[in-house]
Protein backbone atom coordinates (compact mmCIF):
# COMPACT_ATOMS: atom_id res chain seq x y z
CA UNK A 1 0.00 0.00 0.00
CA UNK A 2 1.26 3.19 -1.30
CA UNK A 3 -1.36 6.40 -0.88
CA UNK A 4 -0.63 9.70 0.44
CA UNK A 5 -3.20 12.40 2.11
CA UNK A 6 -3.38 15.73 2.36
CA UNK A 7 -5.40 15.93 5.24
CA UNK A 8 -5.62 13.38 8.25
CA UNK A 9 -8.18 13.91 10.62
CA UNK A 10 -7.86 12.50 13.66
CA UNK A 11 -10.36 11.79 16.66
CA UNK A 12 -8.91 11.65 20.07
CA UNK A 13 -9.75 9.43 22.68
CA UNK A 14 -8.42 6.10 21.97
CA UNK A 15 -6.97 6.51 19.02
CA UNK A 16 -4.14 9.31 20.05
CA UNK A 17 -4.44 8.73 23.50
CA UNK A 18 -5.65 6.21 26.35
CA UNK A 19 -9.36 6.82 26.96
CA UNK A 20 -10.30 6.43 30.58
CA UNK A 21 -13.64 8.15 29.64
CA UNK A 22 -14.62 11.32 30.14
CA UNK A 23 -10.93 13.28 30.47
CA UNK A 24 -11.36 16.44 32.73
CA UNK A 25 -8.06 17.11 33.30
CA UNK A 26 -4.64 17.67 31.94
CA UNK A 27 -3.08 15.34 33.89
CA UNK A 28 -5.39 12.77 32.97
CA UNK A 29 -4.60 13.14 29.10
CA UNK A 30 -2.12 10.33 27.69
CA UNK A 31 -0.95 10.43 24.88
CA UNK A 32 -0.07 6.77 23.33
CA UNK A 33 3.76 6.62 23.03
CA UNK A 34 4.01 5.64 19.53
CA UNK A 35 1.50 8.40 18.54
CA UNK A 36 4.39 11.13 17.61
CA UNK A 37 6.25 8.36 16.11
CA UNK A 38 2.91 7.57 13.69
CA UNK A 39 1.87 11.35 13.00
CA UNK A 40 6.08 11.89 12.08
CA UNK A 41 5.24 8.89 9.25
CA UNK A 42 2.30 10.92 7.75
CA UNK A 43 3.82 14.46 8.70
CA UNK A 44 7.05 13.23 5.79
CA UNK A 45 4.60 13.26 3.12
CA UNK A 46 3.49 16.65 3.50
CA UNK A 47 0.24 16.23 5.20
CA UNK A 48 -2.23 18.79 7.54
CA UNK A 49 -3.44 17.32 10.90
CA UNK A 50 -7.25 18.41 12.20
CA UNK A 51 -8.65 16.48 15.26
CA UNK A 52 -11.97 16.04 15.55
CA UNK A 53 -13.51 15.02 18.64
CA UNK A 54 -16.95 14.14 21.15
CA UNK A 55 -17.21 15.74 24.17
CA UNK A 56 -20.34 14.94 25.52
CA UNK A 57 -18.33 15.07 28.90
CA UNK A 58 -18.99 18.68 28.56
CA UNK A 59 -22.97 18.43 28.67
CA UNK A 60 -22.63 16.12 31.21
CA UNK A 61 -21.02 18.13 33.42
CA UNK A 62 -18.17 15.93 33.85
CA UNK A 63 -15.67 17.81 31.77
CA UNK A 64 -15.76 21.83 32.66
CA UNK A 65 -14.92 23.95 29.72
CA UNK A 66 -11.89 25.48 30.86
CA UNK A 67 -10.61 21.90 31.74
CA UNK A 68 -11.09 21.45 27.76
CA UNK A 69 -9.34 24.38 27.07
CA UNK A 70 -6.28 23.52 29.07
CA UNK A 71 -6.16 20.09 27.25
CA UNK A 72 -6.44 21.24 23.68
CA UNK A 73 -3.62 23.43 24.44
CA UNK A 74 -1.53 20.81 25.79
CA UNK A 75 -2.34 18.86 22.30
CA UNK A 76 -1.55 21.82 20.11
CA UNK A 77 1.78 22.51 21.91
CA UNK A 78 2.83 18.67 21.77
CA UNK A 79 1.91 19.13 18.16
CA UNK A 80 3.63 21.92 17.80
CA UNK A 81 6.94 20.53 19.62
CA UNK A 82 6.99 17.68 17.43
CA UNK A 83 6.61 20.11 14.55
CA UNK A 84 3.06 18.89 13.17
CA UNK A 85 0.98 20.52 11.36
CA UNK A 86 -2.05 20.87 13.74
CA UNK A 87 -4.94 23.15 11.87
CA UNK A 88 -7.12 23.04 14.60
CA UNK A 89 -9.00 20.98 16.97
CA UNK A 90 -13.05 20.66 16.78
CA UNK A 91 -14.60 20.07 19.80
CA UNK A 92 -18.91 19.22 20.23
CA UNK A 93 -19.83 18.89 23.51
CA UNK A 94 -23.56 17.87 22.24
CA UNK A 95 -25.52 15.04 24.63
CA UNK A 96 -25.75 11.81 22.59
CA UNK A 97 -29.67 12.41 23.48
CA UNK A 98 -29.35 15.42 21.89
CA UNK A 99 -27.31 15.65 18.72
CA UNK A 100 -26.44 18.60 16.66
CA UNK A 101 -25.55 18.29 13.24
CA UNK A 102 -21.98 18.66 14.52
CA UNK A 103 -21.78 15.18 16.95
CA UNK A 104 -20.21 12.28 14.92
CA UNK A 105 -21.35 10.51 12.89
CA UNK A 106 -23.07 13.97 11.81
CA UNK A 107 -20.87 15.82 9.91
CA UNK A 108 -21.18 19.41 11.26
CA UNK A 109 -17.61 19.64 12.27
CA UNK A 110 -16.01 18.15 9.61
CA UNK A 111 -17.54 21.15 7.23
CA UNK A 112 -16.60 23.90 9.66
CA UNK A 113 -12.72 22.50 9.05
CA UNK A 114 -13.27 22.37 5.55
CA UNK A 115 -14.17 25.78 5.28
CA UNK A 116 -11.94 27.16 7.39
CA UNK A 117 -8.82 25.72 6.08
CA UNK A 118 -9.73 25.31 2.70
CA UNK A 119 -9.39 21.27 3.03
CA UNK A 120 -9.60 19.36 -0.02
CA UNK A 121 -12.20 16.62 1.22
CA UNK A 122 -11.01 14.03 -1.02
CA UNK A 123 -7.41 13.82 -0.58
CA UNK A 124 -8.25 13.35 3.21
CA UNK A 125 -8.16 10.07 5.89
CA UNK A 126 -10.20 9.77 9.42
CA UNK A 127 -8.61 7.96 11.88
CA UNK A 128 -10.79 7.07 14.85
CA UNK A 129 -11.39 3.55 16.90
CA UNK A 130 -15.33 4.13 17.15
CA UNK A 131 -18.24 3.55 15.05
CA UNK A 132 -18.97 7.10 14.50
CA UNK A 133 -15.65 8.21 13.19
CA UNK A 134 -15.84 5.65 10.00
CA UNK A 135 -19.82 6.77 9.60
CA UNK A 136 -18.55 9.87 9.57
CA UNK A 137 -16.11 9.15 6.73
CA UNK A 138 -18.60 7.00 4.95
CA UNK A 139 -21.04 10.28 4.90
CA UNK A 140 -18.35 12.05 3.34
CA UNK A 141 -17.04 9.78 1.16
CA UNK A 142 -13.45 9.53 2.20
CA UNK A 143 -11.03 6.22 3.24
CA UNK A 144 -11.44 5.29 6.82
CA UNK A 145 -8.99 3.89 9.26
CA UNK A 146 -10.28 1.52 12.43
CA UNK A 147 -7.52 1.36 14.84
CA UNK A 148 -8.08 -1.56 17.34
CA UNK A 149 -6.91 0.58 19.97
CA UNK A 150 -9.67 2.09 22.74
CA UNK A 151 -13.11 1.22 21.71
CA UNK A 152 -11.71 -0.24 18.06
CA UNK A 153 -11.22 -3.80 19.43
CA UNK A 154 -14.67 -4.12 20.57
CA UNK A 155 -16.67 -2.47 17.26
CA UNK A 156 -13.92 -3.93 14.81
CA UNK A 157 -16.80 -7.24 14.00
CA UNK A 158 -19.93 -4.35 13.82
CA UNK A 159 -22.11 -5.02 10.89
CA UNK A 160 -22.43 -1.56 11.09
CA UNK A 161 -19.17 0.06 9.50
CA UNK A 162 -16.44 -0.88 6.71
CA UNK A 163 -13.47 0.85 7.12
CA UNK A 164 -10.75 1.44 4.28
CA UNK A 165 -8.55 -0.09 6.26
CA UNK A 166 -8.06 -1.43 10.36
CA UNK A 167 -4.85 -1.11 11.81
CA UNK A 168 -3.68 -2.57 15.53
CA UNK A 169 -2.98 0.98 16.19
CA UNK A 170 -2.25 4.38 14.77
CA UNK A 171 1.68 3.32 14.15
CA UNK A 172 1.10 0.33 12.10
CA UNK A 173 -1.80 2.10 10.50
CA UNK A 174 0.51 4.55 8.97
CA UNK A 175 3.49 2.32 8.10
CA UNK A 176 0.56 0.32 6.27
CA UNK A 177 -0.79 3.24 4.47
CA UNK A 178 2.84 4.56 3.48
CA UNK A 179 4.30 1.10 2.54
CA UNK A 180 6.84 1.01 5.03
CA UNK A 181 8.14 -2.58 6.61
MG1 LIG B 1 -12.40 7.77 20.13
Amino acid sequence: MKKRYKTIFLDRDGTLNFDPGYISTVKDFKFYNFTFDALKLFKNTDCNFCIITNQSGVARGLIKPNELDQINDYIKNSFKKNKLNLLDIYFCSDHPNNPSKYRKPNTGMFEMAIKDHEVEIKNSLIIGDNLCDIQAGNRLGIDTMLVLTGKGQKVRSSKKIKPTYVAKNILVGAKYVLGIE
